[in-house]
């Protein structure tokens, strides 16, 4: 895995997103866009509270925005950072509209593993890495330091929907 300091710095940033998703009555997960450079394009969270529809992450969101935004060379030289990796609706939209590479704070395999300590259902669908959904795709994570910061985000989700 290649995970550099701004890697690290976009990533903190993707984890403070799932906490503003999470303080607003939405799933904990965040996402942004960066171009090449290094500039920050696009950034969303996820809304499936907001807007009582389930398909609102913030990854389609950012694949949905690219789509309309950014040429196709500029799509490909992006790269999206998310607070949770990507599942298959997301990765399939990310590879439609051809965007670069993802980095990831947390994996879905942490998530499974999570849901099922706190007694949450499992997912509706069946989870599939990335690389199955994109072929050739850079993925990098998760990162190691996130994991604990995502987890009590997901638990004081849960807990609050137990309320
Ligand atoms: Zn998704």
């Amino acid at each position: 895995m290649n995970i550099s300091s701004s890697d690290c710095a976009f990533l903190a940033r993707a984890v403070d997103l799932a906490a503003d998703a999470v303080r607003t009555g939405n799933d904990p997960f965040g996402s942004l866009l960066v171009s090449e450079s290094g500039e920050v394009l696009a950034e969303d969270r996820n809304r499936v509270g907001d807007r009582g529809d389930p398909t609102q992450h913030p990854e389609i969101a950012l694949s949905r925005w690219a789509a309309t935004n950014l040429s196709d060379s500029e799509r490909r030289s992006a790269t999206v950072y998310t607070s949770g990796e990507h599942c298959v609706m997301c990765a399939a939209s990310h590879g439609i509209v051809g965007l670069g590479r993802i980095v990831y704070a947390t994996s879905t395999a942490q998530l499974l593993t999570w849901l099922d300590e706190f007694g949450v259902a499992p997912l509706a669908i069946t989870p599939s890495p990335i690389e199955q959904i994109v072929p050739g795709i850079v993925v990098d994570g998760p990162v190691a330091e996130f994991s604990d910061a995502v987890r009590e985000l997901h638990r004081q989700r849960h807990a609050s929907e137990q309320e």
